[in-house]
């Protein structure tokens, strides 16, 4: 048997340095359950960034994965095939859009949102050639290609990547009238996060996203919800924007999309929209192919037979209610929505995650003080209620 140390010393000489994992070598999943090559078990409070609400190796999920694996995996999109327009009809009947274009990764729908988003700007609204532009928000998070990190605020995501792609407005999050204030004729798009997930669980305050809905209505802007890492069910609700009862103009969604086995991502929104794109316009290889299609047919079943975005709000209430008993002067602020929830912390959280693993608890800071809890949402109270004393002993040291 290798050790963790074997394969983390082998990665750290053949591999980039572009990431600072925990030091973890895991081997297996099952559930809300992960081992490591030592054998050691621990509760994945991350889900991959959400990627895997459906928790690990989800069996109804893998037993459709291996059929469709044996029959017909990727026929690109030169000719039909039989699995793409059935997931393209669930998504849109369980979200209410009319048409989606399915992707891979989260990065290519938000690329493919703000291709579709300025072609109508010209089309459509009629902005003068090369003029448009998007309006997003200061802390977000949309990905990692030359055109999403142009509009990033964050130094480390665009040092040394320049030049930058135009045609992106930064405005602080949370507060519309800074919306109201930066818009003008050749503004095509609002493009948001309902709750800015990497940028440290920050949570707009109630009203937030239906006023500067409001505001593009009025002034022909498209809203653009990027509901990757808060949609399908993670925050106790299928869409995040649910809370507030809008309909984004585009939905962009990805990782749990895929189940956690496979990348799947699309965007959603309506004919007069959708309709700028002719044939050639854009397009992936790998998008929409039978095997990503039947997969994320599966595994929004899943989502949907297991009701996992109530047992999102019902867990998460519960677990952070929980959270927020927890006595430390170590912590400045517990917050949340189902089962994405952010303790923010005085000093860096690292040190606090590496505590965590030690006493059997995987999960990730983000924006250096704040430790986010993001289980499967399959995990079960008593799961919840085993990481509690663990979470607390850590957090109160
Ligand atoms: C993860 C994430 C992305 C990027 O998805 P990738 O699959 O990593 O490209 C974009 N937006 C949000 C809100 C995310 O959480």
């Amino acid at each position: 048997m290798k050790s963790n140390r074997y394969y983390i010393e082998l990665s750290d000489r053949f591999s980039a340095k572009n990431y600072l994992p925990l030091p973890v070598v895991l081997t297996r999943a099952k559930g809300v359950w992960v081992w490591d090559v030592e054998g050691n078990r621990y509760l994945d409070m991350l889900s991959s960034y959400s990627a895997l609400n459906q928790g690990h190796c989800n069996s109804y999920i893998l037993q459709v994965l291996k059929k469709q694996a044996a029959r017909l995996t990727l026929t690109s999109r030169a000719f039909h095939n039989d699995q793409m327009a059935l997931f393209l009809k669930k998504l849109c009947t369980l979200t209410g859009y009319e048409k989606a274009l399915p992707m891979n990764s989260g990065a290519e729908a938000v690329e493919t949102a703000i291709k579709v988003a300025r072609k109508w700007g010209y089309y459509k609204k009629g902005v003068a050639k090369n003029k448009a532009h998007i309006i997003v928000c200061k802390n977000n998070f949309h990905g990692r290609t030359t055109t999403i990190i142009s509009f990033s605020s964050e130094l480390q995501y665009r040092d040394g990547f320049g030049p930058f792609t135009p045609g992106f407005k930064l405005i602080p999050y949370n507060d519309p009238s800074f919306l109201q204030r930066a818009l003008n004729k050749n503004t095509i798009a609002f493009l948001v996060e309902p709750i800015q997930g990497e940028g440290g669980v920050v949570i707009p305050k109630k009203g937030y996203l239906k006023e500067c809905y409001k505001i593009c209505k009025k002034n022909n802007i498209l809203f653009i919800a990027d509901e990757i890492q808060t949609g399908l069910g993670r925050t106790g609700r299928l869409l995040a924007c649910d809370y507030e009862g809008i309909k984004p103009d585009i939905l962009i969604l990805g990782k749990a999309l895929g189940g956690g086995f496979y990348p799947v991502s699309a965007i959603l929104c309506d004919n007069h929209i959708m309709e700028v794109l002719k044939p050639g316009d854009h397009g992936s290889t790998f998008g929409g192919n039978p095997l990503a299609s039947a997969i994320a047919i599966a595994s929004l079943d899943v989502i949907i037979k297991k009701r996992l975005a109530s047992r999102a709000k019902r867990l998460g209430d519960w677990f952070m209610k929980e959270l927020k008993r927890i006595k430390s002067k170590n912590i400045k602020e517990v917050r949340g929505r189902g089962l994405l929830i952010g303790v923010e912390l005085r000093r860096p959280a690292r040190t606090y995650c590496e505590k965590l693993m030690e006493l059997g608890i995987l999960a990730k800071e983000t924006h250096k003080f704040v430790v986010r809890f993001a289980p499967p949402l399959i995990i079960k109270r008593s799961e919840l209620a085993w990481a509690l004393p663990r979470i607390k002993e850590v957090l109160s040291g």
